[in-house]
């Protein structure tokens, strides 16, 4: 089976309503007649964006939304904090966890980002799982080690049983976020087989079938190399993402 590529968008802190109901809507009108078959468009605003977006979104096939975070419980004294009942009651259907500006800015480690994962896909969300290693762990030649703890803490006993349509995995190399900086197509190729094997040897059934999307400064004139790479089955898209045009480029420039 194949699999159906995911190019998502990651708004970060940007965009009032109004901005996010506009790119929204441009997104839509640039991709809706020749958006193919084989992808999906995911947007990922700020809370506060998230009904501009639905509206922008309309009911355009192949478009969807999702909470860039949630606190895994289903309600209480957590200020500050959103529930993925929340964000379903938003129209999001999937959610990231372990993003790096969550885990390295924000202090989240393995254990709560494997809490999230469990919770969301418990309340049916997609969860985007987010990993990667930082600059100093790849230099130390830590990059198998990292990844594995990873993905071992939050994809060991999951509690469901189909994880293929709700899991997804983003590789994003931390030192590639933000800096424009790509990781090197055999980095990327050798990364995401590394992925695909843990993928199998922890859920057998379904491993080969969770896409594993690539993140880390993808623009318009890079898509066309990453999303040809084995093991890459879309993208996690944060600066270039915040332009409808940009972001309608990379989701077709997988057609080259
Ligand atoms: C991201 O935030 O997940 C990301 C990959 O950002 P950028 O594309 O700007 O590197």
């Amino acid at each position: 089976m194949a699999i159906k590529l995911c190019m998502a968008a990651n708004w970060k802190m940007h965009k009032t309503q109004d901005q996010a109901r506009k790119t929204a809507t441009q997104l839509v009108q640039l991709l809706e007649a020749k958006l193919p078959q084989d992808r999906e468009v995911v947007i990922i605003p700020p809370f506060t964006a998230l009904d501009a977006v639905a509206e922008g979104l309309g009911s355009a096939p192949g478009f969807f939304f999702g909470g860039q975070n949630f606190y895994p419980a289903d309600q209480g004294a957590f200020t500050g904090e959103i529930s993925p009942d929340m964000l379903l009651d938003h129209g999001c259907s999937l959610a990231l966890a372990g993003h790096s500006e969550r885990r390295h800015v924000l202090g989240e480690d393995n254990q709560f980002v494997a809490q999230k994962v469990r919770f969301g896909l418990g309340k049916g969300l997609r969860m985007i799982l987010c990993i990667g290693e930082t600059l100093e762990q790849r230099e130390n030649k830590r990059l198998h080690e990292v990844l594995h703890s990873q993905l071992t803490s939050a994809l060991t006993d999951l509690p469901v049983t189909d994880p293929i349509s709700s899991l997804l995995i983003a590789y994003e190399p931390v030192w590639a976020i933000g800096t424009g900086k790509v990781a090197k197509p055999e980095d990327i190729a050798q990364a995401h087989g590394f992925v695909r094997q843990e993928l199998k040897n922890l859920l057998p059934q379904t491993g080969e079938s969770i896409p594993i999307l690539y993140g880390g400064s993808v623009k318009p004139d890079n898509i066309g190399q990453i999303i040809g790479i084995d093991n890459v089955n879309g993208v996690l898209v944060g600066g270039a993402g915040l332009e409808a045009e940009s972001m309608a480029q990379i989701v077709l420039g997988s057609n080259e």
